[in-house]
């Protein structure tokens, strides 16, 4: 919700300039779409899409350019502070219309269509139009629509496999797969193992744990939450894991 304060604080200077008629069919927007927002249903086909002409169509876009320069400039500043609101993975340097402005004209500035995101999923969303109940102010990905699969390999490897869940919504699924989230986080988990197991080898499994818990403690991603809360569930794989590199550790030293 921190991404919808910060967005209406910008938005007021930019909207307020704008012709009278245009402000209305904004206003009457927003509240549309803060209804469903607030039923938790960002039900696309209960939206009833305004109709606008082509020269209110331009204002929109004129005000939208003004607006997302202001947004992105604030976005560096913080550069720690507003992450990509589809993946988290990444400081958010562009905006994403969640409904797109092609389709959805009349929504080109409503805050809560203005989602902060990274370069890598802006450009994999592109339009897409997602026709679920999801929106990312809003809903969770974890651990309802995407888990983590921790499994030792036939050659004695820890694997990471982030899955989508097989029940999903198709059109959800659709732009979940377009993000390629799964790739995206089996790629960081596997570089945060790494460094993370130089922590854990040649310590008991019980100090694994607490290290474990303590690492999870000031993490604020999903993403990353599930991943240490799975090391934990997995602890007996993950210990062997790093029993085993103890050993070859020590036989290597004492070669
Ligand atoms: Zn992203």
């Amino acid at each position: 919700m921190r991404h919808i304060k910060h967005i209406e604080h910008c938005h007021k200077k930019y909207i307020n300039k704008l012709p009278e008629e245009i402000q209305k069919i904004i206003d009457k927007s927003k509240i549309q779409y803060k209804d469903l927002l607030d039923k938790e249903k960002l039900n696309i086909p209960t939206y009833s899409k305004i109709n606008i002409d082509k020269e209110h169509k331009q204002s929109l876009e004129n005000a939208y350019n003004r607006l997302r320069h202001e947004l992105i400039k604030k976005y560096k500043q913080n550069n720690d502070g507003y992450h990509c609101a589809y993946c988290s993975l990444d400081s958010s340097q562009q905006i994403d219309h969640f409904l797109p402005k092609q389709e959805y004209p009349e929504l080109t500035v409503v805050c809560y269509n203005l989602v902060p995101v990274c370069s890598v999923c802006n450009g994999h969303k592109s339009s897409y139009l997602v026709k679920y109940n999801y929106h990312p102010f809003y809903n969770k990905l974890f651990p309802e629509y995407l888990t983590l699969k921790i499994e030792k390999d036939k050659f004695d490897s820890i694997t990471f496999k982030y899955e989508l869940n097989i029940s999903l919504d198709k059109s959800l699924k659709d732009f979940l797969v377009r993000l390629d989230l799964c790739s995206r986080y089996e790629d960081k988990v596997r570089n945060k193992f790494i460094n993370i197991t130089r922590t854990l080898i040649g310590i008991s499994k019980e100090a694994s744990i607490d290290n474990l818990r303590t690492m999870n403690e000031p993490v604020n991603y999903e993403w990353e939450k599930l991943f240490y809360t799975e090391m934990i569930n997995n602890i007996d794989i993950i210990f062997d894991y790093c029993q085993r590199e103890y050993e070859k550790n020590i036989k290597v030293a004492t070669h």
